[in-house]
């Protein structure tokens, strides 16, 4: 009798324990039902500096603030370019740690360049370390999509989003909104839970005009009435009432002149250099065997220009540990240029640039927020780029992976947040 019931009881124990192993081993979305699920859709305006739009009149950027939150402003990752960053709010990493350590760099291991004009580096996965949100979410049974976000044209840990488009600089913005919007149309099985899309603009009217220019008004202005097409579109949607929004951008602008800029050919030999990598006004420089202190020491002399070994970086900007740092690094102060004479001569748009120090201001970018996750009319202080991640991980009730970022940072900005 006893013996029988053992048996019962064991046979009840694995047929548990089998379940159980079941329940853990399937995508965290089958936890609960995905038509539950709200969506993300997260927006990015190169270059949309933190007080632009106090420049103006931006009604539809108001009316996101008005219905949810606004950052004071979101402060980028080091160094304050373009791929770094667009990649540091997708991963939750610094770009020391997520390997897109600048815009274009050398892969000593891989004996290869990343430069973002290159097709090849661009798509290549072995380029992109970490883990986007996008690659979370299709791990754990989410769809997702991208227009143009940096890092979705490569398979990363070989998963592309469900939805993705080759970069395409000059496919019309409003024509972007269109497609956004008619994948949030997609019956409930093909439609993504998560949206990532790009503008690559202000960043270059910045650069040509100059953030304090007149004529960056009407971009701005422009800009702002393209979000109120997205928005208008969007509401009328049946699941309007599930998506939330997040407009935002990867750095700021500041004011160059080309009185004041620093000519690297002034300093050192091009003979002292095995490679450089960097523009305007961040730059890296791996010197020859034995000409590490001549160049060290001839870029030292340059004024109102930071050089360091990559090992002394200060701590505060999170940058000189990865392979693909070289030796010396260099930036110069918010302002101030540095650039080679060729390329400043060629400029007729030297007015504005981007890469400067992280903690300067001017480099700081937007961020907005509006839908069910979040709160009314808030404003959240300013607040690293890194906790981008966790924040979409939350809304999308993910499992994230391990990053420099933490939910604890942002999640004031949330109706639910405990
Ligand atoms: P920068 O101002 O030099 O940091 O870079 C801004 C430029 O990056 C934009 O003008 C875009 O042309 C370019 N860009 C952004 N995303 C991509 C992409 N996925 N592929 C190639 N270029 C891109
Ligand atoms: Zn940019
Ligand atoms: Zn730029």
């Amino acid at each position: 009798m006893d013996k029988i019931s053992v048996n019962k009881n064991s046979i009840l124990f694995i047929l548990l324990a089998f379940l159980t192993g079941l329940f853990f081993l399937q995508p965290s979305c089958s936890k609960q039902n995905i038509s539950d699920l709200p969506y993300v859709v997260m927006l990015s305006l190169d270059g949309f500096r933190w007080d632009y739009a106090d420049k103006v009149s931006t009604p539809n950027l108001d009316y996101i603030a008005k219905n949810g939150v606004k950052a004071s402003s979101m402060q980028p990752s080091f160094p304050s370019k373009t791929f770094p960053n667009h990649y540091t709010i997708v991963t939750g990493l610094y770009p020391d740690h997520h390997g897109i350590v600048n815009n274009s760099f050398y892969d000593p291991k891989m004996e290869k360049y990343f430069r973002i004009s290159d097709r090849t580096s661009v798509e290549n996965g072995d380029f992109w370390g970490g883990e986007p949100i996008w690659v979370t979410a299709e791990k754990q049974g989410v769809k997702s999509a991208s227009y143009f976000w940096v890092g979705s044209e490569a398979p990363i840990k070989g998963i592309y989003p469900s939805i993705w488009k080759k970069y395409d600089h000059h496919f019309p913005f409003e024509s972007r909104i269109d497609s956004v919007i008619s994948w949030l149309q997609l019956s409930e099985q093909k439609r993504p839970h998560l949206i990532t899309w790009y503008i690559h603009q202000p960043d270059s009217w910045g650069h040509s005009l100059g953030p304090e220019s007149e004529e960056i008004k009407s971009k701005i202005i422009y800009l702002d009435s393209l979000v109120g097409i997205f928005i208008n579109k969007l509401e009328k949607i049946d699941i309007a009432d599930k998506i939330n929004i997040i407009v935002t951008s990867d750095h700021g602008m500041g004011t160059i002149s080309k009185n004041r800029v620093i000519y690297p050919d002034d300093y050192i030999k091009q003979e002292w250099l095995d490679k450089y990598a960097g523009n305007n006004p961040f730059f890296m420089f791996q010197p020859k065997e034995g000409y590490l202190d001549s160049v060290l020491f001839a870029l030292k002399k340059a004024e109102h220009l930071q050089v360091w070994r990559k090992s002394q970086v200060p701590k505060r900007l999170h940058y000189g540990t990865n392979p693909r740092i070289m030796e010396i690094v260099a930036v110069a102060d918010s302002g101030w240029s540095i650039e080679y004479r060729a390329v400043v001569e060629q400029d007729k748009n030297f007015n504005g640039t981007h890469g400067y120090d992280s903690e300067n201001r001017d480099m700081h970018a937007i961020f907005y927020a509006y839908g069910p996750a979040f709160k009314k009319r808030y404003i959240h202080p300013t607040f690293e780029n890194i906790h981008i991640y966790p924040l979409i991980a939350h809304i999308l009730k993910l499992d994230p992976v391990d990053t420099d970022g933490n939910m604890n940072y942002v999640k004031e900005m949330l109706k639910e947040n405990r």
